[in-house]
């Protein structure tokens, strides 16, 4: 198999150098290897002959066979197409080439025997078949079983590269391997009796039945998610080993006088374990990496800023960092005023940190009289130096990169212990996938005394009561958010509306300060903005979603949201949690149009059946909306899925999980010569990737 990383499909029978760049281009497919890694998407039953007077447009792709009656090449040049009639003593439909039209009358013949396989289409009342794939009949047997979809994209499609050609090169290169090395160790494929790497491999691309059709793709999907957390659990066996941290063994003053004495509340309960996690690993002198996911409004500043106090007890530094400089000043303000009493020396580094200020900071993190840092991506500069930082928390991860948090680690010869916090609450099936290496704390409890936000979904037509309704809320002293989706593809229409929405709210409530906030702005001007809304000036913020991460208006009890079927279910929730902040009664109010599709609605009325965060994520895997979670997260993993996805093979992630387990409990070098498979293909795979194993 590794023999096959290697060969390069430049020189595969058909191939050559311009496909071969195109290939890689647009799928990414550069070696044998990769080509035959590219899976069909879906399977079609060739055994199955229509009539051509039994095809509708609206069906999927179908297989006829018949005779040419006559080609026709109508309209000239860029514009021209080749039209054939196409018989099979049932009815006639015409088969119709845009592209590659005198090959195409060189390759067939009439009164030959042929089989047509496509979608059928209708243009002008007439059936159609838009470039089918064309077999001479004889090259058929019934036996032929499913046949395979491959994705493609237009580019190679007009270079007349289709799913039949890509089915070709695959079975050339399947057939010139006869030996294909095995992948897993016996043990693995004898304990979940996995079909064989390469029967796998050809019956994934030559399935003759669906029965083995699954086994074939079970076996792929489990390999493929297997090595993915075989990787990420012996990088993370060999980090907690290779790598000593700060031992942080005790409690001490600042905790326990803040613990006393400032704490505005009760800790719930899921904040007290986490902080005892957190503890015992800072405990233990190993470098703790550990993912906190807690539900907006959970109460995950207070986690952070007792442990930190945790580390400052220990006689090292402590840093906070968050995505955008509204959250780091807000991240400041709330912990510089909890912590005053104690006598802790917080301050904030942002980019607008005037340049005095900013050198007492330096003068501080040096000499060790600054005890927490909070801040932005400045806090990152190379010129920040800490005398002994010895915890970093992040806020927020989906909106760091890797890189920058490596750097944190730099910052100091022990590495610093890290906490990173996400509101974006991840199934475990995903997380097992994306964090298999981390260590992780939830908090599952909100703080007691919040009444749960009431969600309801309102048509376009009720636009006068949702008014009212405002209205109500604005009369009582509260704050309103209205959002608007910003999708890139057509950006300025969205922008349009954002705009449109803006007035119409201005003339509704006239009486109001309204404000406007769009990712599109200047960020020093979106920051006035945000400030004016977060202190009560303006009642009212029309905005895209970049209000969506972390802002804390506990004032603000509405959030509308306009055409929330626009949104995936994951950021709906997002934006949900701006709002429940308070002590009063809040709303979300989902606005759609009056027609909406029924599977639009029920996953829409998931947000108003539920509140936990977690129920949400799960359906929105489950259900795939626009910009979904997967897809929001994948963009951040270091690994591509070829064949398995996490949304719907989550019980073959929690098989690979336990075996992977079992494996490195038992051999955690992959020494073993049972293992040794295990080892060459985890090799393999990884040599060209980047070394994650030190980044969290
Ligand atoms: P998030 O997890 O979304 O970052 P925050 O840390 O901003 O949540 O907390 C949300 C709100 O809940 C804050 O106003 C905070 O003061 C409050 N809070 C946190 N912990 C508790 C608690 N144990 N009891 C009551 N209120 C709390
Ligand atoms: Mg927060």
């Amino acid at each position: 198999m590794n023999s096959l990383r290697r060969l390069d499909i430049t020189y595969l029978k058909g191939v050559g150098p311009s496909r071969a760049e195109l290939l890689s281009k647009e799928l990414g497919i550069r070696s044998y290897y990769d080509l035959i890694h590219h899976f069909p998407t879906h399977y079609i039953d060739r055994s199955k002959i229509y009539r051509i007077n039994e095809i509708k447009s609206d069906m999927a792709a179908i297989q006829i066979r018949g005779r040419f009656l006559s080609f026709n090449v109508i309209g000239e040049g860029a514009k021209s197409r080749l039209v054939a009639l196409f018989s099979d003593g049932s009815a006639t439909i015409e088969v119709v080439w845009f592209r590659r039209i005198k090959q195409i009358k060189e390759a067939y013949r009439l009164g030959n025997d042929y089989i047509l396989f496509g979608k059928p289409t209708e243009f002008n009342g007439t059936r159609q078949l838009v470039h089918p794939e064309i077999d001479a009949s004889t090259a058929i047997t019934a036996s032929q079983g499913l046949r395979g979809v491959y994705p493609l994209t237009e580019k190679l499609r007009a270079r007349g590269i289709t799913s039949r050609t890509l089915f070709t090169w695959i079975n050339t290169v399947l057939s010139s391997v006869p030996a294909m090395a095995e992948t897993l160790s016996d043990d693995v494929i004898g304990s979940l009796k996995l079909m064989r790497l390469r029967d796998a491999m050809l019956a994934v691309h030559n399935p003759s039945d669906t029965d083995v059709l699954n086994r074939a793709r079970f076996r792929l999907k489990f390999e493929e998610l297997f090595f993915i957390q075989l990787n990420m659990q012996r990088n993370g066996l060999r980090r907690s080993k290779a790598l000593n941290g700060y031992r942080f063994p005790r409690i001490g003053n600042y905790f326990n006088s803040f613990y006393s004495r400032c704490l505005p509340f009760e800790l719930t309960g899921a904040q007290k374990r986490v902080i005892k996690e957190i503890r015992a690993d800072m405990a233990t002198g190993r470098q703790m990496n550990r993912l906190l996911q807690g539900d907006v409004g959970s109460g995950k500043t207070l986690v952070a800023l007792m442990t930190m106090l945790i580390a400052v007890d220990n006689n090292t530094q402590a840093c906070l960092m968050a995505p955008t400089e509204i959250l780091a000043t807000q991240h400041y303000e709330t912990i510089s005023k909890m912590v005053a009493p104690v006598g802790i020396n917080v301050k904030l580094l942002t980019g607008s940190t005037r340049k005095k200020e900013r050198k007492i900071i330096h003068d501080q993190l040096s000499d060790g009289s600054l005890h927490i840092l909070i801040g932005t991506h400045a806090v990152i500069e190379d010129n920040v130096v800490f005398k002994n930082l010895g915890f970093v928390v992040i806020d927020e991860q989906h909106r760091f990169g890797v890189m920058q948090r490596s750097k944190m680690w730099a910052k100091n010869v022990v590495p610093p212990h890290v906490l990173v916090m996400t509101a974006t609450p991840i199934p475990r099936t995903l997380a097992m996938t994306l964090y298999g290496d981390l260590d992780v704390s939830v908090i599952d409890e909100l703080p007691p005394g919040r009444k749960p936000i009431r969600t309801l979904i309102c048509y376009d037509d009720r636009r006068e009561y949702l008014n009212r309704s405002i209205g109500r809320q604005l009369a009582m002293g509260r704050q309103v958010y209205i959002v608007y989706p910003l999708i890139s593809e057509n950006e300025k229409l969205d922008l349009q509306s954002l705009e449109e929405g803006y007035e119409r709210v201005c003339e509704t409530f006239p009486s109001y300060e309204v404000t406007y906030v769009h990712g599109r702005m200047k960020p020093a001007e979106k920051d006035r903005r945000m400030q004016d809304f977060v202190s009560g000036k303006a009642r009212i913020l029309v905005a895209t979603t970049v209000i969506e991460v972390g802002v804390n208006v506990p004032n603000a009890s509405t959030m509308v949201i306009e055409n929330a079927e626009r949104f995936g279910l994951s950021q709906l929730h997002q934006l949900r949690g701006r709002v429940g902040r308070g002590a009063d009664q809040s709303y979300c109010v989902l606005m759609t149009k009056l027609k909406i599709a029924r599977e639009t609605r029920q996953r829409l009325e998931i947000m108003t059946s539920t509140t936990d965060g977690f129920v949400v994520a799960e359906a929105d895997l489950k259900m795939r909306g626009p910009g979904d979670l997967e897809g929001t997260l994948q963009s951040g993993m270091a690994f591509d899925l070829k064949i398995a996805n996490l949304s719907g093979d989550g019980q073959i992630v929690q098989m690979a999980h336990d075996r992977v387990e079992a494996v490195l409990d038992d051999d955690p070098e992959l020494e073993k010569p049972i293992h040794s498979r295990l080892k060459t293909t985890l090799d393999n795979m990884f040599e060209r990737k980047i070394d994650l194993s030190r980044i969290s």
